[in-house]
Parts: structure tokens; sequence; C-alpha cells
């Protein structure tokens, strides 16, 4: 579904991705861990052209993406990002956060968006939150009203971006329930996370960056029982 071939970005003078290659398949899902600075993040804005990458290319059902020709609102409508600050819109309610994109591209009607808005803010466990405004809501709250937003577009496939880092200790476990419960429904997945357990439970595959470099990538019991390299253990050592 996604593939990305011989991927780099510089930003000036640093690379920061060196010959990045990964391909993901219909309702697979794939956790990246490593060290801040290693690029994650670069990565995953990379693949949905919020950065340029500088060399190689992202193909998304064989279309490259990395091509002006390319009108890349149509992945971003099929692809959703979750990012480590929620970004709701503050004076949007927040069933409003929840229907305002499908509305915008015309996925439907009004009516039909508060309809699928309202399930799927049941689904993430906040349906009687609908009429509130973000900034009364936790932030574990609200980053699951984010979940709910980039599911109103009916994804093909979501990318997350460290999404429980800014939350409290106590709030990250209800983000990651509905996490597992979107894999569990093989929805596609692309996470950068430091949640090793939500990693090892629910990844079909682990990638390890360092460096801007993909190091490692196996099956988690492969990567959390029996590194092959070294600065995997390393890194693992600290981590876990
Ligand atoms: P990670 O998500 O793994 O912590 P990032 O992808 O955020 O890593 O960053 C990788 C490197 O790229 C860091 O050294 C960071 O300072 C640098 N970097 C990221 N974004 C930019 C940018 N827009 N301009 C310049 N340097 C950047
Ligand atoms: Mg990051």
């Amino acid at each position: 579904m996604i593939k990305v071939h011989h991927l780099s970005k510089q930003f000036g003078e640093q690379e920061v991705l060196k010959d990045i290659n990964l391909t993901v398949e219909e309702g697979e899902v794939v956790c990246i861990i490593g060290p801040s600075g290693s690029g994650k993040s670069t990565f995953l804005r990379c693949i949905n052209q919020l950065e340029t990458p500088s060399g190689g290319t992202v193909r998304y059902n064989g279309e490259n993406l990395v091509n002006n020709s390319y009108d890349i609102r149509k992945f971003r409508e099929e692809v959703g990002m979750v990012f480590q600050k929620f970004n709701l819109f503050p004076l949007k309610t927040v069933l409003e956060n929840v229907t305002l994109a499908p509305v915008l591209t015309k996925k439907g009607s009004k009516a039909e968006a508060r309809i699928t808005g309202m399930e799927l803010l049941d689904r993430v466990g906040l349906a009687e939150k609908a009429d509130e405004y973000p900034c009364t809501l936790s932030g574990g709250q609200q980053q699951r009203v984010a979940i709910a937003r980039a599911l109103a577009m009916h994804p093909k496939a979501l990318l997350f971006d460290e999404p429980t880092s800014a939350l409290d200790p106590e709030l990250v476990g209800d983000v990651l329930e509905v996490m597992k419960s979107l894999a569990k429904d093989g929805m596609t997945m692309i996470v950068v996370t430091h949640e090793m357990g939500f990693a090892r439970d629910v990844a079909d595959r682990i990638i390890f960056m360092a460096d801007g470099y993909i190091v490692e990538e196996g099956r988690p019991e492969e990567i959390f029982m029996a590194p092959r390299e070294d600065r995997t253990r390393t890194f693992l050592s600290r981590v876990l």
C-alpha cells in the first residue's frame, strides 16, 4: 500500500534521512522506535509530503507522491495523521472538530457527518463530550477526539507521531486502547511510539531507527527478545 524507496532528506548540510526503504501492506501495523532526533518524525512527514524528500520515492498504491503532478490532497484525505500535539480547533466543539473535514471535502451531507461523528465519538468513549469545547477536555480526551477526527475521513491508513508523548501517564492507556482496537479491526497503521508495551503487543513489525537509518526491523519478538544490532540492544536497554 505504501512503498518507500531510497528516501533521503537533508536540512541544509544535515542528512536527516539516509536511504530509507519500507513497504507497508494493507492491514499491517508498523511501529517505528528509536532515539530522539533519529529522524522518525521527518520520515512520517516525508510520507505525506509535509516535508519534501531530497531523494527517493514514496508510492501509495503504485503512485509516486514525490512528483509534482500528484495531487497530495488525495493522499491526505485517504491517509490520516495524528500528531503528538492534537491541534484541535479551539473555537469548534468536539463534534464540529470531527465533522469539519468530511463536510468541507463533501464526503456527505452535514447531517450524515453528524451521525458518523457521533458514532466515532462513541467509539473513542467521548459521545457525552460532543458539545464541549476542546479546552475543557483532558489531553487524553483531546487526543481521542483527534483520532475520531482522522477516522471521520474513512481513512485507508493512519500515521501516528508519538500520539501519547504529550500526555500525563494516567491518560496514555485510554488512547492506546483506542489505537489497539483500530489495529484489531484491520486498520493499516504506521506508529512512531515510545510505548514499548504497545509496540510489542500490537505491531506486526518493528522498525528501529537511529541516525537517519533503519538499523534493524523485524517482528516484535525478534526485536525485543533477540535484537541483532548493538545499537538496538543499547536503545532497548535504556527504554525497557
Ligand atoms: P525524531 O522524530 O526521531 O525525534 P526528527 O525527525 O524530529 O527526529 O528530527 C531529526 C533531525 O532533523 C533532528 O536533528 C532535527 O533537529 C532535524 N530537523 C527536523 N526538522 C527540521 C527542520 N524543519 N529544519 C531543520 N532541521 C530539522
Ligand atoms: Mg519526533
